[in-house]
């Protein structure tokens, strides 16, 4: 599950990691109303209006810009919510803007220069241990700075019993070139940053930028924060932060229908029992010369209720021009899931793309018998060349 900044940000705060401090405003008085506030609380004259959509590169869209006073607060906050903010990692038509965090503006002058860093936690896949990633190079790409300076991105893997010891952080604040009081700050930053990850479970933190401030405090700008879907029960108090508008619909109406469902490119649909059998299924339909339209797992009880929701389903994607039915018949049997096919489809009424079907297992010959003389316009298929063949021709 992603979070939007301000969310990631309250988490990161209730572990005591210092962050930009603000207040989410769904229009431009609620927006003026978070300046005062916080003009109240922390003397900021200036502040940043930063749109709240999931997706980074919000600044090189124009959807962070500096207030310089509560008129600017009104007019900018005015215009980011409701815009489609078209970032480098959203579409083309970009992502519709419903709340703007209003936040102080910590890039004041002072004694000393601002630097912004790089901090991001993860799981290092390879070792099967948490790491913290970290770079001077702070607030730009951190694709574009491992393609042009990797030797700029520093690695600190971290034992999962004795979690961040103190000399892991003491490294990464020299690695990161600070002394004094920002050095102490930033070991500060690290260690509860690190304990913050583990103790919400996240799957990333991506801190970009960290911010070095004039007056030599540490604090979290930005806030990318994934939780682990998988640890969502021991979170309850996490599960209002999800914000369906940020998810595509058709995956969020599939995911509710207990289907696992993801949304491709492509014009093959493709419904298919077990995740290892719908890969290889896409990967069958590129060998025919199609594109798979979605990833579609229909689990273990293919029966004709499920199989109904997966048309619906697929059917809502209009690119589809083909749909491929792959199951493998172990605990369910063929001849169920073929009834189940047949059902569903004269339920549907009104399907009007070509229906390939693939049976395999118990009883895939009584399945196949079924499919055939069911009088619809279902080709069969019981080998996967025949199913990839049979692709090819309604394709061609
Ligand atoms: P992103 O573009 O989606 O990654 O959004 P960020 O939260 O990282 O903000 C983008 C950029 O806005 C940052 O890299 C900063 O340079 C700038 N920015 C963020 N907060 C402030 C602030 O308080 N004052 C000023 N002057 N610039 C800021
Ligand atoms: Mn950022």
């Amino acid at each position: 599950m992603n979070l939007h900044e301000y969310q990631g940000k309250d988490i990161l705060s209730s572990f005591g990691v210092r962050i930009q401090r603000g207040y989410v405003a769904k229009n431009a008085n609620e927006a003026v109303a978070a300046a005062k506030q916080l003009t109240a609380e922390t003397g900021t004259g200036w502040h940043v209006i930063k749109a709240q959509v999931h997706a980074g590169g919000r600044g090189k869209g124009g959807g962070v810009k500096l207030a310089k006073n509560l008129k600017e607060v009104e007019e900018i906050a005015g215009q980011i919510i409701g815009m489609q903010l078209i970032t480098p990692q959203t579409s083309a038509e970009g992502k519709k803007v419903h709340q703007v965090l209003v936040a102080e503006d910590v890039y004041y002058p002072g004694a000393s220069e601002t630097k912004e860093f790089y901090v991001s936690v993860l799981l290092n896949r390879g070792t099967g241990r948490n790491m913290i990633m970290y770079s001077t190079e702070g607030g730009m790409d951190i694709e574009t700075v491992a393609e042009e300076t990797p030797h700029l991105i520093f690695t600190e893997e971290i034992d999962p019993a004795t979690g961040i010891l103190p000399f892991q952080a003491r490294r990464i604040a020299f690695n990161l070139g600070l002394e004094g009081t920002a050095f102490k700050e930033m070991t500060k930053f690290v260690t509860n940053l690190y304990t913050a990850y583990v103790k919400s479970d996240a799957s990333l933190f991506e801190i970009n930028p960290v911010l070095k401030t004039s007056d030599d405090k540490i604090m979290a700008v930005d806030a990318k924060v994934t939780i682990d879907d998988n640890s969502l029960f021991r979170h309850k108090d996490y599960l209002d932060l999800r914000d369906l508008r940020e998810e595509s619909a058709i995956e969020v109406e599939a995911g509710a229908l207990g289907l696992n469902y993801v949304d491709l490119e492509g014009n093959v649909g493709c419904m298919v029992n077990g995740a290892g059998l719908a890969m290889a299924t896409m990967d069958l339909i590129k060998q025919a010369g199609g594109e798979p339209a979605n990833f579609l797992d229909v689990g273990g009880t293919a029966d004709a209720a499920r199989v109904e929701a997966a048309f619906r389903i697929i059917l809502k994607d209009p690119a589809v021009k083909a749909i491929l039915i792959n199951i493998f018949g172990g605990i369910v049997r063929c001849d169920r899931v073929a009834q189940g096919v047949i059902d569903a489809y004269k339920n549907m009424g009104n399907i009007d793309v070509p229906i390939i079907v693939r049976l395999q297992g118990t009883n895939a010959d009584i399945a196949k018998k079924l499919i055939d003389d069911s009088g619809l316009d279902v080709m069969s298929a019981t080998e996967f060349q025949e199913a990839a063949d049979k692709v090819q021709s309604v394709l061609a």
